[in-house]
């Protein structure tokens, strides 16, 4: 069963065996034990020593191969992918596949910057002969346990940096979407050396499994409340855990916008993946002044979408449904909630009536006591909330719980930018949204509950290595400050104070009184 306990779309049958396009059944997978959880992590382990030996453009050229791999085989996981959540063939390539390519090439870069050892460079007067080096080491295998919104692109962010770095890896699909990560799995099984990627199935057990058994460090993405326990169990056993744990992404709409590019954007990144995005567009702030173009406008794109009408691909159908039944559980109690407290559905508002389908729905004059302004919807649902200026609605887009991305949409692009960046946010844009999410380069990652997880980029290295500090050193006489204790080293410890207080003088003096330091450790030490 899911964390929340409902079923797919018939009763009876466990979560990730349904289309949620149309209930077609898919077959039944199985799920691991948990002895099979610690074995995986053990052969990880055994793989992992010889993975990390290899240089690093070894592992960059197999993490490429991978890459170039997954792109030739579009066909085959883009039908997987599409199956699981209901997607289009198009949808699915589009946001999870083609661009595997370059993706991992940024990804390389983004390694070579983070692993590079680092020199760090010493006053020769005061650490004479001593070289000393920052090292990148592997943290030794790490469990990636990712949701079911983008089954194959979750695991893509963080397997490049483990694998870059010279881990093993035990992947944790959703219960709701194990197909993709089974299949990621076997073809790292084919690219990489046998045993390094690993894949459990299951459900939260399992994940907890996967912890307990003795990852050496955790990625994951996923709800608030499974993130907060994440961290327990990870703090317990004191591995890093980074966790990114969604968001109610704001939008801010000023009057000066270019209504065309605002329009369309927003609605993209409100409706992309039926809204099951965490850098989805949820709520949308609007200048009194334009507020009835825009959500006419947005009406008008809104209604035009079609969801869930052709998961063949066929007829491109623009949206699929709802990726399981505890999602549209959710999205319908939000919207029926706002309905009821006053909000206007311009559009939208109900089940399309086949499978999981839920239609592209714009609420009008929203506030912050319904939850599809306060909590996380993950749905098809925009909500528009009307306000007097840019300084309500800065103050009123920060007042949320999540910290995710936020976006200013204006003609000024410097005014836009100064008030982007007063969002309380870890992706601050202005006139776009979200895009980032598919970039390896730049870091992915907010504030509050949003979790404190950092995926791609150099900076989210800490979770995959450990720094190691390296020291050798060539100077042949004793230091200064070793014992015995001789009035020179009272003598020494004034100088060097004002030695970093500028005095030139005192490196002189330093010298004469490191000499006899020196000799008089000498003296005590060769007898
Ligand atoms: P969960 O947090 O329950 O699931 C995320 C992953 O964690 C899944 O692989 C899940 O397995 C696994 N898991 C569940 N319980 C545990 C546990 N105790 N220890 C370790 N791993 C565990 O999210 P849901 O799928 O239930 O979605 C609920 C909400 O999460 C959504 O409504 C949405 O608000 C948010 N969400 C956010 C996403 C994001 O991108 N940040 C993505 C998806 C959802 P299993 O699925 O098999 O239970």
């Amino acid at each position: 069963m899911s964390s929340s306990g409902a079923e797919v779309v018939s009763s009876g049958v466990r979560p990730g065996q349904q289309n949620p396009a149309d209930g077609s059944p898919l077959g039944e997978l199985r799920w691991s034990t948990a002895a099979e959880v610690t074995a995986a992590i053990e052969k990880a382990r055994a793989a992992q020593p010889g993975w990390a030996e290899l240089s690093l453009d070894a592992r960059a050229g197999k993490a490429l191969l991978l890459a170039r791999r997954i792109v030739e085989r579009r066909a085959e996981i883009a039908k997987i992918l599409s199956e699981e959540t209901g997607r289009s063939l198009t949808e699915c390539l589009m946001s999870e596949v083609v661009t595997g390519v370059g993706y991992a090439k940024g990804a390389i870069r983004a390694g070579r910057a983070a692993l590079a050892p680092e020199k760090i460079k010493l006053s020769a007067l005061e650490y004479p002969g001593k070289k000393v080096v920052v090292e990148a080491v592997p943290r030794g295998v790490i469990g990636i346990i990712a949701p079911w919104n983008y089954p194959l692109g979750n695991f893509m962010k963080s397997l490049y940096p483990a694998l870059l770095s010279g881990n093993g890896v035990v992947l944790k699909p959703s219960e709701h979407t194990p197909r993709a990560g089974a299949w990621l799995a076997a073809l790292c099984n084919e690219v990489f050396p046998p045993g390094l990627v690993q894949i459990v199935q299951g459900d939260g057990a399992i994940g907890q499994a996967l912890l307990a058994g003795g990852v050496d460090g955790i990625v994951f993405t996923g709800s608030v409340a499974t993130g907060k326990k994440v961290s327990v169990a990870a703090a317990e056993r004191l591995i890093p855990a980074s966790v990114e744990l969604g968001g109610k992404d704001a939008a801010i709409v000023l009057a000066d916008c270019d209504l065309v590019r605002t329009t369309a954007g927003i609605a993209f990144w409100a409706m992309h993946n039926c809204g099951q995005n965490c850098a989805g567009i949820e709520r949308v702030y609007v200048e009194e002044a334009i507020a009835d173009r825009f959500v006419e406008q947005l009406t008008k794109v809104c209604k035009a979408i079609r969801v869930n009408d052709d998961p063949s691909g066929a007829a491109d159908a623009e949206i699929g449904p709802l990726q399981n039944a505890a999602q549209l559980a959710i999205v319908e109690a939000h919207v029926e909630e706002a309905r009821q407290r006053g909000a206007a559905i311009l559009c939208g508002g109900a089940r399309t009536g086949k499978g999981l389908g839920y239609q592209a729905t714009v609420v009008d004059k929203c506030d912050e006591s319904m939850r599809v302004v306060s909590e996380e919807t993950f749905g098809p649902v925009v909500a528009v909330i009307r306000v007097k200026d840019a300084d309500e609605a800065i103050r009123r887009a920060n007042d949320s719980r999540y910290g995710l991305n936020g976006s200013v949409w204006t003609s000024n692009l410097e005014r836009g930018a100064a008030l982007a960046r007063r969002l309380e946010v870890g992706v601050a844009l202005v006139n776009n949204h979200a895009f980032t999410g598919i970039l390896p380069e730049t870091p992915w990652t907010g504030v509050r509950d949003t979790g404190t997880g950092v995926a791609a980029s150099r900076h989210a290295y800490p979770t995959f290595v450990r720094r190691r500090t390296v020291v050798v050193d060539s100077n042949k006489d004793p230091e200064p400050f070793w014992l015995p204790s001789t009035p020179e080293l009272t003598a020494l410890a004034d100088t060097v104070a004002q030695l970093q207080l500028g005095s030139l003088g005192a490196a002189f003096r330093a010298l004469g009184l490191i000499k006899k330091r020196v000799a008089a450790i000498k003296k005590l030490a060769g007898g």
